[in-house]
């Protein structure tokens, strides 16, 4: 029975650099732990990744008879399959509560911020351990990534400061400048399939015993999806009927002018114009200010 520690399904870079971070702290307390990670990772990850030397975590889709740290999540719908048949040894998370439960009792770390790696600083400081300087250089790009440079109303004091103290460990000069690369990184869509774009960051949700999946991709400049809405609105419908969804939402988020365009594939469009205040056009609609799919959609 070996450990790991893993992000959710769709992995971003706060759940692979979660899963490094997280499992190197743990061997160096003197618990053996393996970072793993549920998907294939994103061009944004992957950027990092290469800029710190470090390698990808272990591909792992299954979890029975194992040891399991879960990091960057907590909701059933993001976990393996077998979940059910591992030991959750501890959660490490910045998500509400969706609805887990245990055999044993366990470690958990969740708190309101910014990204999971935040709160992983907090773990380093409190054991007293060293945090290296490649480790250190991910865990400033995942909160860097989570917050959108902390322009995300997620961002809190503590993610700044934490940031700040990471990126003076992995001697980076202006976090603003790899937060740009980072989403330059993040925006390259090119070659990818309409289904690779709706999922690369996507999650379902359980609410009122109806099932909701909501995507998001952020980039630098909403025009690079000019071309493309037809294809992403028949792969939202597809996704839909697939899984017998109630609605599939996808957030396309302009990071520079701050706000996301809404595509809406619903049995009932109503009901998403009444959460947010407003009137849909041909099933869309810009959402100014909108950054955060945590805190600005989900909870409506
Ligand atoms: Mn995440
Ligand atoms: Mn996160």
């Amino acid at each position: 029975m070996a450990t790991y520690a893993c992000g959710h399904i769709n992995p971003d870079s706060d759940s692979i650099c979660s899963a490094i971070s997280l499992s190197y702290l743990k061997n160096q307390i003197g618990e053996e732990c393996i970072p793993a990670r549920q998907g294939e990772i994103n061009p944004e990850t992957e950027f990092i990744l290469n800029k710190f030397g470090m390698e990808k975590p272990l591909l792992k889709t299954s979890y029975a008879g194992e040891n399991l740290y879960i990091v960057d999540y907590n909701n059933p719908l993001e976990a393996p399959k077998d979940i059910k048949e591992a030991t959750i040894k501890g959660i490490v998370d910045h998500h509400k509560l969706g609805g887990l439960t245990t055999d044993e009792p366990l470690e958990c770390w969740i708190r309101p911020v910014g990204c999971t790696n935040t709160i992983i600083k907090e773990i380093y400081d409190s054991y007293k351990v060293e945090i290296p300087k490649d480790i250190a250089g991910i865990m400033c790009c995942a909160i860097l990534s989570d917050t959108v440079i902390f322009k995300s109303p997620t961002c809190t004091k503590v993610d700044t400061k934490a940031c700040k103290e990471l990126a003076r460990i992995a001697g980076i000069e202006d976090v603003k400048a790899l937060g740009m690369q980072l989403f330059n990184a993040k925006s390259d869509i090119a070659g990818a399939t309409a289904r690779e774009l709706v999922t690369r960051d996507y999650k379902d949700f359980e609410m009122n015993g109806k099932k909701v999946g909501v995507g998001q991709l952020e980039v630098v400049d909403l025009g690079l999806f000019d071309n493309l809405k037809d294809d992403l609105f028949a792969d939202l419908k597809a996704l839909k009927e697939e899984g017998g969804r109630h609605t599939v939402m996808l957030l396309l988020t302009d990071i520079m002018n701050t706000g996301s365009q809404l595509l809406i594939v619903s049995d009932d469009e109503s009901v998403i114009e009444k959460a947010f205040g407003v009137e849909l056009k041909n099933s869309e609609v810009w959402l100014p200010k909108v950054l955060s799919r945590k805190k600005q959609i989900i909870p409506f």
